[in-house]
């Protein structure tokens, strides 16, 4: 877990945008985080630290944010990475969930021969707000099997209590709000 000078050092990174994609919504813009090489290291290190408490087959990234920490993650540990992407986008055979946002509903897919029966899968995110999108990503990989083995957020919006509805699963995250 991330000193109290290592949150602040990333919370100053972290650009707040009021109003995006919609009124209302304050958008958690990573960009200016992740252009700063140090930023970008330290948050892949302590995402590497918690992963390594977990017995993880193979990491699992939602898109599209989660693919930017997931397979830095994946290849830290010597294990693959699974893309879970936006309906449509997959060649092969998926099967997909629908789910609601915080704001909108959308559809995610994941390949049917992605995760082998009993596969101990950690899922990636770049932030966890009400916890729709991880619970239905948890669905799908259950669907084909596999087990998830926990969930890692950079950021978690606490005040939408995202972690009520993955109860049932180890959950870290690096900042919360
Ligand atoms: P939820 O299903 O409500 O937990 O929403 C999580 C997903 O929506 C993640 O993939 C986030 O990237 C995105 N998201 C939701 N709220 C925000 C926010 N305030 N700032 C940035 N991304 C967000």
């Amino acid at each position: 877990m991330p000193t109290m000078i290592q949150v602040a050092r990333l919370k100053e990174r972290i650009r707040d945008v009021a109003d995006f994609p919609k009124k209302g919504i304050v958008f958690k813009d990573i960009t200016t985080l992740l252009k700063d090489g140090e930023s970008l290291k330290l948050v892949a290190d302590l995402m590497v630290e918690e992963a390594r408490k977990m017995d993880v087959d193979v990491v699992a990234g939602i898109e599209s944010r989660g693919f930017i920490f997931a397979p830095m993650i994946a290849a830290r540990l010597g294990v693959g990475f699974i893309p879970i992407r936006k309906k449509g986008k997959l060649p092969h055979k998926t099967v997909s969930v629908t789910y609601q946002l915080e704001y909108g509903t959308d559809s995610l897919e994941i390949h049917k021969d992605a995760i082998e029966k009993g596969t101990r899968v950690l899922v990636i995110d770049d932030l966890l707000a009400t916890g729709g999108t991880s619970k239905s990503v948890a669905k799908l990989i259950e669907k084909l099997g596999g087990i998830i083995e926990g969930f890692g957020f950079l950021i978690e919006l606490s005040f939408l209590k995202g972690r009520d509805k993955l109860k049932k699963y180890p959950v870290f995250s690096l900042i919360q709000y």
